[in-house]
This record gives structure tokens, sequence and C-alpha cells, in this order.
């Protein structure tokens, strides 16, 4: 059954790694029976310039149709004066929302011929193959109420509140276990239950939930423990599962392990395993229309479109033993490039991949 994919470039280095990615999907089609159909249109800046929204109601009615979007990245020096409600980040955070797409999943794992890439010793990082499961909307990204308000005594004060609902903490840990299923059958979940009661109720749940999944082997640890121990051991993790602060923390932190951020791939889901797909990275304003981007992280992006909504896991290994391949032939992008390496270009690493399917 034909699939459609609905791609959004985005901006900065967004055109230009998209493009790679869809190379590689396109050889597929061609080679491998998968009968995807691509579609392109805006979002971010580029859909600002047009519309004067970070995102149309058409893209968004596109979006829901499709059955998985693609996207580059949005962002860049040119739209960070603009009011808040239409900055390019409103437009992912709308597609994020609407596409209820509550569970983030992002992958750190490290090609072994990278592991002189990171900045941790060889030994530490070496195999390291970490799932990091983030809850993506709730919390307190999006806890009511929130704002500046002015006390009695004329002091302004922040505040935003941390909220999780039993169903919401339910659901991302089934996600998370069904992941820890496929994998070694580990979880770690991330809380700070010694402070916030929150996360006491998020320990609760996960608890009950793990009654379900008698094979996984869970642990609990509090998110300052988790930040230390990734840099301290962290082959020690399989998957991670935690709330959307704490995530987009240990996440990035995470990422870093891997050597660059131009490796990671992520995928967002809902409950039917419709998903996005995005590097994790943002649209790099400083190298954007140099040819100079890694696109391997949306390469692998899209593996894992293949793997978890379009039902292809023989493709989606596919390419990642294509980049693995590359990496093998020493051929890399600046970012992750080392002495003795063949240094090449954006789209000289999107026609390798394609040449190593
Ligand atoms: P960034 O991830 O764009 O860049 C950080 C550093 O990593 C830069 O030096 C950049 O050149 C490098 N880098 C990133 N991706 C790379 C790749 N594929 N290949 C080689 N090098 C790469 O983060 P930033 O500089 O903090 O943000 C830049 C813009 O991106 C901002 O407007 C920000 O709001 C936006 N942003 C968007 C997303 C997203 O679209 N999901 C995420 C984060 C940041």
């Amino acid at each position: 059954m034909t699939q459609q994919v609905l791609v959004l470039p985005g901006d900065g280095i967004g055109p230009e790694i998209t493009a790679e990615a869809v190379k590689v999907l396109e050889a597929l089609n061609r080679s491998d029976n998968l009968d995807i159909v691509l579609s392109e249109d805006l979002v971010g800046g580029a859909a600002y310039d047009v519309h004067g929204v970070p995102l149309s109601d058409e893209t968004m009615a596109k979006a829901q149709a499709a059955d998985a979007v693609l996207l580059g990245a949005v962002g860049g020096y040119k739209w960070e004066s603009l009011d808040i409600s239409v900055r390019p980040e409103k437009g992912l955070l709308r597609l994020r929302s609407e596409m209820q797409l509550f569970a983030n999943l992002r992958p750190a794992y490290l090609f072994p011929q990278l592991a002189d890439a990171s900045t941790l010793k060889p030994e530490i990082v070496a195999g390291l193959d970490i799932l990091i499961v983030r809850e993506l909307t709730g919390g307190i990204y999006f806890g009511q109420p929130r704002g500046i308000r002015t006390l009695e005594n004329g002091e302004r004060q922040g505040y935003n509140t941390y909220v999780y609902k039993e169903s919401e903490i339910k659901r991302i840990a089934h996600v998370a276990f069904q992941a820890a299923m496929k994998r070694n059958k580990k979880l770690t979940s991330v809380d700070k239950a010694n402070v916030l009661e929150v996360t006491e109720l998020w320990r609760e749940i996960v608890d009950v939930v793990a009654k379900e999944y008698p094979e996984v082997t869970v642990n609990h640890m509090y998110v300052d423990n988790a930040a230390m121990q990734l840099v301290f051991n962290p082959k020690q993790f399989d998957v991670m599962v935690t709330g959307n602060m704490f995530g987009d923390i240990l996440s990035d932190e995470a990422s870093m392990l891997t050597g660059s951020i131009g490796m990671l791939a992520s995928a967002s889901l809902d409950a039917n395993n419709k998903g996005m797909y995005e590097p994790s990275h943002g649209s790099a304003p400083d190298i954007a229309g140099q040819n100079l981007a890694n696109p391997l992280a949306t390469i692998l992006s899209a593996a894992m479109m293949l793997r978890y909504t379009l039902g292809r896991e023989d493709l989606a290994v596919k390419i990642e033993t294509a980049v693995s391949k590359v990496l093998d032939q020493g051929l890399r992008t600046g970012d992750i490039c080392s002495a003795g390496m063949t240094q090449v270009s954006c789209s000289e690493m999107g026609d390798a991949v394609v040449a190593a399917l």
C-alpha cells in the first residue's frame, strides 16, 4: 500500500540535510519495493516568510493526513526578534501537540568508527547504545498556571507548574517498556521523587506498569545521579524513560557521548506509532547554505521512520548498515572528521550512503 510522507525541510541547514534523506528514500523506492510518495511543504521561518505564521493550517492538515512526517530543523537569526507567538519553534510545537506526539525516542548510539570523536575516553563510550524515551507533551513545559507576576511588594516572580496525570505517565511507560522488550530488557526510570511529588507519582505508576512486563528489569534513578552516571558509566543504561524537562536535558547530554549532534536521529510518536522524524540538532545557521552539514542524523531519522511507522525494519537496517559502511570508508563531514579521514560535503555524504545501500 502506498504511504504518504510529508517532508518539512524548515530553515538553515534543514533543506540541505532533508534533501539527502529524500535521496536515500527515493533510492529505496526504486530498489526495494518501498512504496512511499514524498511531498514537501514549509515550516518555521520559511513558512513565516510566506504565510506570516510558522505553520499554516493547510500544512498542519497535510501533516495529519500523512503517514509520517520528516522534518529538518527550524529557526535562525533572521526570525529571532519576532513575537514569540510566530517564532519558528512554534511551528514545531504545533506539530507535536496537534499530532499528539507524546513519545520522543532519542537513540544515543555510537558507531564504533567514531569512538574517538567523543570527548570521553573511547573505553567509556565504545559500544554505547542507549535509547532515551522522553515524554513530550506534558510536564512543566505545558503545565498551567504559568507566567511572570508582580507580587504585593512590587517584586516580579516567574512561575511554572510541573504536572503529570496518571494516564500520561502510564502511556509513556508502556512505550518505554515495549522498547526495552525489543532491546536488552533493562529500563531506568529517571525522576526526582525525593523532592517533587509529581515524580513520586511517576515512580509509583512506572512500578504499576512494570508488572505487565515481568521480563524487564527496572530501576529508578534520581535525575542528578542520572546526569552523573551518563558521563561516568554510560554503558550501564539500555532504555531510559523520563519526563519532558529531564528528558530534554539528559538526551542532549547523552548526544554528546556519541561525538556529534550531527549523528543523532529522533522519533516522536503518537499512540498509533504514527510519527514525526527529525535530527536532534537545530538549524545550524552558522554553517547553513555551505553544503557542510552532516546529513546522517536526518538519514538515520528516515531509518527510524521506516522502523516505527512504515513497517519496514528491513530497510531501516539497510540504511543503518549503509551509514556504517560509509564510515568504514573513512568518509566524514567536518563535524566528525579526524586525522586520516576524508572530509566530504553534505551532498557527497548523501551520495555515498545511496551508493552503499
Ligand atoms: P544547533 O543544533 O543548530 O547548532 C549547534 C552547533 O552544532 C552549531 O555549531 C552547528 O553548526 C552544529 N551542528 C548542528 N547540526 C549539525 C550538523 N548536522 N552537521 C554539522 N554541524 C551541526 O543549535 P543552536 O545553534 O543552539 O540553534 C540554532 C537554531 O536552531 C536556533 O534558531 C534554534 O532555536 C534552532 N533549533 C531548532 C531545533 C529544531 O528544529 N528541532 C532544535 C534546536 C535548536
